[in-house]
Protein backbone atom coordinates (compact mmCIF):
# COMPACT_ATOMS: atom_id res chain seq x y z
CA UNK A 1 0.00 0.00 0.00
CA UNK A 2 2.62 2.40 0.93
CA UNK A 3 4.36 1.70 -2.23
CA UNK A 4 1.08 2.57 -4.13
CA UNK A 5 0.64 6.03 -2.04
CA UNK A 6 4.09 6.82 -2.94
CA UNK A 7 3.21 6.80 -6.66
CA UNK A 8 0.40 8.48 -6.17
CA UNK A 9 2.05 10.95 -4.86
CA UNK A 10 4.16 11.15 -7.43
CA UNK A 11 2.10 11.14 -10.47
CA UNK A 12 0.10 14.09 -8.50
CA UNK A 13 3.48 16.12 -8.28
CA UNK A 14 4.26 15.61 -12.20
CA UNK A 15 0.91 16.93 -13.19
CA UNK A 16 0.83 20.00 -11.54
CA UNK A 17 4.27 19.94 -13.32
CA UNK A 18 3.26 19.56 -16.59
CA UNK A 19 0.73 22.12 -16.08
CA UNK A 20 3.53 24.80 -15.12
CA UNK A 21 6.08 23.34 -17.64
CA UNK A 22 4.07 23.93 -21.23
CA UNK A 23 3.67 27.25 -20.22
CA UNK A 24 7.31 27.53 -18.83
CA UNK A 25 8.89 26.57 -22.12
CA UNK A 26 6.67 28.54 -24.16
CA UNK A 27 8.26 31.51 -23.09
CA UNK A 28 11.69 31.00 -24.10
CA UNK A 29 10.09 29.33 -27.12
CA UNK A 30 8.50 32.24 -28.49
CA UNK A 31 11.71 34.23 -27.37
CA UNK A 32 14.11 32.29 -29.15
CA UNK A 33 12.26 31.80 -32.30
CA UNK A 34 11.53 35.76 -32.48
CA UNK A 35 15.15 36.46 -32.45
CA UNK A 36 16.07 33.51 -34.67
CA UNK A 37 13.27 34.61 -37.21
CA UNK A 38 14.60 38.01 -37.07
CA UNK A 39 18.52 37.19 -37.62
CA UNK A 40 17.53 35.15 -40.75
CA UNK A 41 15.17 37.89 -41.97
CA UNK A 42 17.75 40.53 -42.09
CA UNK A 43 20.81 37.92 -43.14
CA UNK A 44 18.47 36.98 -46.51
CA UNK A 45 17.68 40.17 -47.13
CA UNK A 46 21.41 41.09 -47.30
CA UNK A 47 22.75 38.34 -48.60
CA UNK A 48 20.11 37.98 -51.76
CA UNK A 49 20.94 41.66 -52.72
CA UNK A 50 24.19 41.10 -52.40
CA UNK A 51 25.17 43.52 -49.63
CA UNK A 52 27.16 43.22 -46.87
CA UNK A 53 25.56 44.04 -43.55
CA UNK A 54 26.26 47.67 -41.99
CA UNK A 55 27.31 48.00 -38.20
CA UNK A 56 24.41 48.82 -37.31
CA UNK A 57 22.98 45.95 -38.47
CA UNK A 58 25.38 43.50 -37.50
CA UNK A 59 25.06 45.17 -34.09
CA UNK A 60 21.46 43.96 -33.99
CA UNK A 61 21.62 40.74 -35.68
CA UNK A 62 24.40 40.06 -33.04
CA UNK A 63 22.07 41.13 -30.23
CA UNK A 64 19.00 39.25 -31.49
CA UNK A 65 21.67 36.30 -31.36
CA UNK A 66 22.77 36.73 -27.87
CA UNK A 67 18.67 36.89 -26.80
CA UNK A 68 18.61 33.58 -28.84
CA UNK A 69 21.44 31.62 -26.95
CA UNK A 70 19.93 32.90 -23.33
CA UNK A 71 16.52 31.84 -24.32
CA UNK A 72 18.06 28.36 -25.45
CA UNK A 73 20.41 28.39 -21.83
CA UNK A 74 16.57 28.84 -20.18
CA UNK A 75 15.55 26.26 -21.48
CA UNK A 76 18.18 23.49 -21.73
CA UNK A 77 18.06 24.08 -17.68
CA UNK A 78 14.27 23.54 -16.86
CA UNK A 79 15.15 20.21 -18.91
CA UNK A 80 17.51 19.82 -16.69
CA UNK A 81 16.23 20.39 -13.67
CA UNK A 82 12.86 18.28 -14.82
CA UNK A 83 15.32 14.88 -15.93
CA UNK A 84 16.05 14.59 -11.83
CA UNK A 85 11.89 14.16 -11.79
CA UNK A 86 11.48 11.27 -14.31
CA UNK A 87 14.99 9.50 -13.63
CA UNK A 88 13.89 6.12 -12.31
CA UNK A 89 17.03 4.67 -11.71
CA UNK A 90 17.34 3.09 -8.17
CA UNK A 91 14.12 3.70 -5.68
CA UNK A 92 14.47 1.41 -3.58
CA UNK A 93 14.62 2.39 0.34
CA UNK A 94 17.05 1.63 2.83
CA UNK A 95 19.35 2.78 5.67
CA UNK A 96 21.22 5.43 4.80
CA UNK A 97 24.33 7.14 6.12
CA UNK A 98 23.58 10.60 5.86
CA UNK A 99 27.05 11.70 6.90
CA UNK A 100 28.03 10.32 3.80
CA UNK A 101 25.94 12.17 2.04
CA UNK A 102 26.17 15.09 3.16
CA UNK A 103 30.29 15.06 2.85
CA UNK A 104 29.59 14.01 -0.77
CA UNK A 105 27.04 16.81 -1.65
CA UNK A 106 29.65 19.18 0.37
CA UNK A 107 32.42 18.67 -2.11
CA UNK A 108 30.47 18.14 -5.29
CA UNK A 109 28.71 22.19 -4.21
CA UNK A 110 32.30 23.42 -3.15
CA UNK A 111 33.06 25.44 -6.34
CA UNK A 112 29.74 26.93 -5.69
CA UNK A 113 30.62 28.09 -1.83
CA UNK A 114 34.13 28.59 -2.13
CA UNK A 115 33.89 32.14 -3.06
CA UNK A 116 31.33 32.69 -0.63
CA UNK A 117 31.15 30.92 2.73
CA UNK A 118 32.82 28.85 5.12
CA UNK A 119 31.42 25.20 5.11
CA UNK A 120 30.82 24.10 8.29
CA UNK A 121 29.89 20.65 9.71
CA UNK A 122 28.34 20.32 13.08
CA UNK A 123 27.32 16.50 12.85
CA UNK A 124 25.69 14.80 15.71
CA UNK A 125 25.67 11.01 16.90
CA UNK A 126 22.81 9.84 15.05
CA UNK A 127 21.28 6.43 13.39
CA UNK A 128 21.08 5.79 9.79
CA UNK A 129 17.57 6.89 8.19
CA UNK A 130 15.09 5.31 5.69
CA UNK A 131 15.73 6.53 2.49
CA UNK A 132 16.90 6.58 -0.98
CA UNK A 133 20.25 7.20 -1.12
CA UNK A 134 20.51 9.18 -4.27
CA UNK A 135 17.62 10.93 -4.06
CA UNK A 136 19.39 12.27 -0.08
CA UNK A 137 21.87 13.46 -2.35
CA UNK A 138 20.01 15.23 -4.89
CA UNK A 139 18.11 17.10 -2.22
CA UNK A 140 20.64 18.38 0.05
CA UNK A 141 22.84 19.16 -2.82
CA UNK A 142 19.76 21.21 -3.98
CA UNK A 143 19.54 22.95 -0.36
CA UNK A 144 23.38 23.60 -0.26
CA UNK A 145 23.43 24.87 -3.87
CA UNK A 146 20.90 27.60 -3.09
CA UNK A 147 22.76 28.40 0.24
CA UNK A 148 26.26 29.20 -1.69
CA UNK A 149 23.78 31.72 -4.45
CA UNK A 150 22.13 33.35 -1.54
CA UNK A 151 25.24 34.81 -0.44
CA UNK A 152 27.13 37.25 -2.31
CA UNK A 153 30.82 36.56 -3.33
CA UNK A 154 33.89 38.09 -2.01
CA UNK A 155 32.59 37.85 1.55
CA UNK A 156 34.04 34.27 2.72
CA UNK A 157 35.26 34.84 5.55
CA UNK A 158 32.16 36.35 7.33
CA UNK A 159 29.71 33.91 5.80
CA UNK A 160 28.80 30.58 6.60
CA UNK A 161 27.29 27.77 5.49
CA UNK A 162 26.15 25.23 8.37
CA UNK A 163 25.49 21.54 8.18
CA UNK A 164 24.12 20.49 11.27
CA UNK A 165 22.44 17.00 12.49
CA UNK A 166 20.79 15.67 15.22
CA UNK A 167 18.00 13.23 17.01
CA UNK A 168 15.05 14.70 17.13
CA UNK A 169 13.87 11.54 18.89
CA UNK A 170 14.29 7.76 18.71
CA UNK A 171 11.70 7.87 15.70
CA UNK A 172 13.60 11.15 14.01
CA UNK A 173 16.52 12.67 12.86
CA UNK A 174 17.07 16.29 11.77
CA UNK A 175 19.43 17.51 9.11
CA UNK A 176 20.02 21.45 8.74
CA UNK A 177 21.22 23.24 6.15
CA UNK A 178 21.63 26.85 7.61
CA UNK A 179 23.17 29.72 5.64
CA UNK A 180 23.89 33.16 6.31
CA UNK A 181 22.73 35.05 2.97
CA UNK A 182 20.06 37.63 1.83
CA UNK A 183 17.28 35.46 3.81
CA UNK A 184 13.93 35.68 2.48
CA UNK A 185 10.64 37.98 2.57
CA UNK A 186 7.98 36.44 4.39
CA UNK A 187 5.49 37.13 0.93
CA UNK A 188 8.02 34.59 -0.44
CA UNK A 189 8.06 31.57 2.17
CA UNK A 190 4.27 30.29 0.85
CA UNK A 191 5.72 30.30 -2.67
CA UNK A 192 8.74 28.44 -2.48
CA UNK A 193 8.05 25.31 -2.58
CA UNK A 194 5.88 25.59 -6.12
CA UNK A 195 7.46 24.44 -9.37
CA UNK A 196 9.04 27.80 -11.64
CA UNK A 197 9.08 29.98 -8.16
CA UNK A 198 12.16 31.98 -8.88
CA UNK A 199 13.92 35.08 -7.82
CA UNK A 200 16.96 34.16 -9.84
CA UNK A 201 17.87 35.87 -13.42
CA UNK A 202 17.47 33.80 -16.59
CA UNK A 203 19.92 31.28 -16.84
CA UNK A 204 21.19 30.94 -13.06
CA UNK A 205 17.62 29.99 -11.94
CA UNK A 206 14.61 27.45 -12.87
CA UNK A 207 12.72 28.00 -9.54
CA UNK A 208 12.52 23.44 -9.79
CA UNK A 209 14.78 22.91 -6.98
CA UNK A 210 12.57 23.20 -3.78
CA UNK A 211 9.97 21.26 -5.72
CA UNK A 212 12.00 18.57 -6.26
CA UNK A 213 13.68 18.72 -2.76
CA UNK A 214 9.59 18.67 -1.41
CA UNK A 215 8.92 15.71 -3.40
CA UNK A 216 11.56 13.72 -2.46
CA UNK A 217 10.83 14.48 1.72
CA UNK A 218 7.78 13.74 0.87
CA UNK A 219 7.98 10.74 -1.23
CA UNK A 220 10.71 9.29 1.43
CA UNK A 221 7.87 10.07 4.46
CA UNK A 222 10.06 12.98 5.46
CA UNK A 223 9.42 16.75 6.14
CA UNK A 224 11.08 19.58 5.36
CA UNK A 225 10.47 23.03 6.95
CA UNK A 226 12.40 26.55 6.32
CA UNK A 227 12.67 29.51 8.76
CA UNK A 228 14.58 32.77 7.47
CA UNK A 229 15.38 36.08 8.33
CA UNK A 230 15.81 38.94 5.26
CA UNK A 231 19.68 40.02 5.83
CA UNK A 232 20.30 37.41 8.37
CA UNK A 233 19.91 34.08 6.55
CA UNK A 234 18.01 31.24 6.11
CA UNK A 235 17.55 27.68 7.59
CA UNK A 236 16.24 24.72 5.83
CA UNK A 237 15.32 21.67 7.61
CA UNK A 238 14.47 18.23 7.18
CA UNK A 239 13.33 15.34 8.92
CA UNK A 240 13.79 12.31 8.58
CA UNK A 241 13.01 8.64 9.56
CA UNK A 242 15.57 6.59 11.52
CA UNK A 243 15.98 3.51 9.54
CA UNK A 244 16.50 1.13 12.28
CA UNK A 245 13.46 2.24 14.32
CA UNK A 246 10.78 1.79 11.07
CA UNK A 247 12.01 -1.47 10.65
CA UNK A 248 11.13 -2.65 14.75
CA UNK A 249 7.27 -2.79 15.06
CA UNK A 250 7.69 -5.78 12.75
CA UNK A 251 9.55 -7.93 14.86
CA UNK A 252 8.13 -6.45 18.05
CA UNK A 253 6.51 -8.95 19.84
CA UNK A 254 2.60 -8.92 20.48
CA UNK A 255 2.28 -8.52 24.20
CA UNK A 256 -1.31 -9.15 24.45
P1 LIG B 1 16.15 28.33 -8.04
O1 LIG B 1 17.30 28.07 -7.12
O2 LIG B 1 16.34 27.71 -9.39
O3 LIG B 1 15.71 29.76 -8.07
P2 LIG B 1 14.68 26.88 -6.03
O4 LIG B 1 13.36 26.16 -6.07
O5 LIG B 1 15.86 26.10 -5.61
O6 LIG B 1 14.87 27.51 -7.45
O7 LIG B 1 14.53 28.14 -5.08
C1 LIG B 1 13.44 29.03 -5.29
C2 LIG B 1 13.72 30.40 -4.72
O8 LIG B 1 13.75 30.32 -3.31
C3 LIG B 1 15.06 31.00 -5.10
O9 LIG B 1 15.03 31.66 -6.34
C4 LIG B 1 15.30 31.98 -3.94
O10 LIG B 1 14.57 33.16 -4.13
C5 LIG B 1 14.66 31.26 -2.78
N1 LIG B 1 15.65 30.54 -1.96
C6 LIG B 1 15.86 29.22 -1.91
N2 LIG B 1 16.83 28.89 -1.02
C7 LIG B 1 17.24 30.06 -0.48
C8 LIG B 1 18.20 30.42 0.52
N3 LIG B 1 18.95 29.50 1.14
N4 LIG B 1 18.32 31.73 0.84
C9 LIG B 1 17.56 32.68 0.22
N5 LIG B 1 16.63 32.41 -0.72
C10 LIG B 1 16.47 31.12 -1.07
MG1 LIG C 1 17.84 26.13 -6.46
Amino acid sequence: VQEKLRATDRMVSLGTLAAGVAHELNNPISYVLSNLRFAVDELSEETEAGRPLSLDQLKEVHQALREALEGGERMRNIVRDLRSFSRREDERFGPVDIHAVLDSCASLARSEIRHRAQLVKEYGEIPRVLGNESRLGQLFLNLLVNAAQAIPEGDAKTNHVRLTTASVDEAWVVISVQDTGVGIPPENLQRLFKPFFTTKPVGVGTGLGLSICHGIVTAMGGRIEVSSEVGKGTTFRVFMPVAEKSVQPAAEPKSA
